[in-house]
Order: structure tokens, then sequence, then C-alpha cells
């Protein structure tokens, strides 16, 4: 990764160009740094699909949309339209799906273009940092919401309190569970705004698979969602999944790791993993952000400008950093 000068993008037929005002980076971003990734690549391209803006043109046959506009937008940028995951809505599930950051251009730059059908508006109560951060507010929301079914009261388990792992745990919380955030020894700044963000524990350390198994008076959890992508989270939420529990997948490995299926079978686990996010997912974590329901400020830990890229993507690897985001500089 370097930083270069590249021309200014045209929004084109059917798109908009954006004026990037925030732009995060995602773990995603971490995984194209160290060339691990599992979303399809083009090079050379611009990274960052974690972004707020103000449209700045747009292109022919656009009519929903005007230049001024506070928005952000999702990263899938084509998807096949024809296969059985499009036709059912889930185009985050196509096959041929590209990625606006990964095979298009992103929003670690000063404009970004992207289809309009993709383009959400921000309430006027959403700030363009909390806009920015619309897209894993949106993972959560496909992950607990439209994947994983959560009864109040039950008990669900969060390995890995990075960004996923915060906003699992509030809309968890919204859903009424009883939370159980867990980490490393590394993780005390983002357990303790766990904490401040209403989880009912917050663990780390030795022990951690005792601890939790003390806490649901020796039960084990309802609900497990790793957030982490680390091995033994992976097995350990495994292990302290009731029978019948649901276990949803949300962390990335980066590599495959041992995951005993056979416990799955014998205690009849519901196991799924998490994968993106949809429409209707970005226009709930926009109305709940409005509300104040779910929150992104506070997640947001460094701010730098993008020439300090390095730093922040430094930063970021580190458990001491929340969310880092990009404020981008305008003089025109
Ligand atoms: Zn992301
Ligand atoms: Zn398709």
């Amino acid at each position: 990764m370097e930083l270069r000068e590249v021309p200014e993008p045209a929004a084109g037929p059917g798109n908009v160009k954006i004026r990037v005002m925030v732009a995060s980076i995602c773990g995603s971003d971490l995984h194209i740094r160290h060339g691990d990734i599992g979303i399809p690549m083009r090079f050379p391209v611009v990274p960052g699909h974690e972004f707020s803006g103000v449209i700045a043109e747009v292109g022919a046959g656009v009519a929903e949309l005007k230049v001024g506009e506070r928005v952000t937008a999702e990263n899938t940028r084509s998807s096949c339209g024809l296969c059985p995951q499009c036709a059912a809505g889930s185009y985050n599930l196509c096959r041929k799906r590209l990625a606006t950051g990964y095979a298009f251009d992103g929003a670690f730059t000063s404009y970004v273009v992207v289809p309009a059908v993709r383009v959400h508006r921000l309430p006027a109560t959403v700030d363009f940092q909390s806009g920015a951060l619309t897209d894993p507010s949106a993972c959560a929301y496909h992950a607990v919401q439209e994947l994983t079914r959560i009864d109040a009261g039950a008990h669900v388990l969060i390995s890995g309190p990075g960004p996923m792992g915060l906003f699992c745990l509030q809309y968890a919380k919204a859903n009424g569970g009883l939370v159980i955030l867990a980490g490393t020894a590394k993780d005390t700044r983002r357990l303790e705004l766990g904490r401040k963000l209403g989880a009912d524990h917050i663990l780390a350390g030795d022990g951690l698979e005792e601890k939790i198994r003390a806490l649901t008076n020796g039960k084990g959890v309802d609900v497990v969602l790793e957030c982490s992508g680390a091995e033994p989270a992976a097995q350990m939420g495994l292990n302290l999944l009731k029978h019948q529990g649901q276990y949803t997948q949300i962390g990335i490995f980066g590599k495959p790791i041992r995951f005993d299926l056979d416990q799955v079978l014998y205690r009849e686990i519901r196991l799924t993993g998490s994968f993106s996010q949809k429409f209707i997912g970005w226009e709930q974590a926009l109305a709940l952000c409005a509300q104040g329901k779910i929150q992104a400020t506070p997640l947001i830990s460094h701010t730098f400008p993008l020439t300090d890229w390095e730093h922040a993507f430094d930063v970021f690897e580190r458990s001491e950093a929340i969310k880092v985001v990009f404020k981008l500089e305008h003089t025109t």
C-alpha cells in the first residue's frame, strides 16, 4: 500500500460521485494490507469501503439523488442480478459480487463513485462520523437481526470486543439479551467501552471458559456471536453453547481452523456465518443511529488525515484502538 495521486473520477451513468468527508478503516482493510483477504480484489485499487460524504455529481439517469445530499453507501458495487441469491435479494452472496474498496476504487481518497442504488441518505441527526460507520453497524444488524435469533433474557456470548463485537453487543441488548463480552488481556479499553454500551459482564484473561460457565450457573450460553476470528475463541464458544444453541461466525480467521463439528452434531447446534449486509440493514442501522439506539461515535478512538495512513493502520492493528477514521481535508 502507498499514497498516490490519482485522477478525479467522473460519476458516469447510474452512478453518483461522493466527496468523502470521513472514511473508516475496517478489519478487512488490514487483511488487504496483509494480502490474506478472501474478497475478490482488482489491483491497483483505492481501498476503503466505510465512508460518508456529500454528493458532488450525479450521473445520467439518476433522478432520486441530488448534489449536496449527505450520504453513505453500501460496498456492493456490482452483482449479476440473475443468480438465485440476487433474485432473492441476497446480492451480498452473489458469486459475481464485486465491491467498492476491493475490486473498484474506494473511499481512502477525496472522491468515490458508487451506483446510485447503493446510496443511503444520512438522517439529519446522523453526523459524518457515525454515517461512515453504517457499514459495520449494518453488518451487525445482518448478523444479529437477520441471521441470529436472540430471545429476551437469553445469555449471549460475544467473543472479540472490536468494532463488530461492540455493534453486535448493542443489537443483542436491543433484543433483551444478557451479554457477556469476552476479550483478551490486551482489550481493556474495548471491554470498558463495552460496559458503557450495555454489556452485562466483561471478561478477559485466563480461565475465561470456566468464568463464563460459572456466570451461567453451569448451563452455558444460548447464543455465541464470534467476532474475533481467533481459533481459541471459536472453540471456546462452541464448548460453552447449550444444546440447540445458536453459533454465528462474524470474525474472519484468514485461514482454515480446527473446529469440532461433531459437537455441532451431538448437541444440535445451529451454525451460521454472516457476511456483509443488505439494503434493509443499512436503512435500519441509520434509523437506529438517528434515534440514538445504536451508537457509533463512542467507537471512534482515533482520527487521522489520509497522509498519515500508515500510522493509522498501525494504530488500528493494536488493540488500544477501537475504530480509526480518516477525516478528509477539502480545500475547495
Ligand atoms: Zn467493513
Ligand atoms: Zn448474482
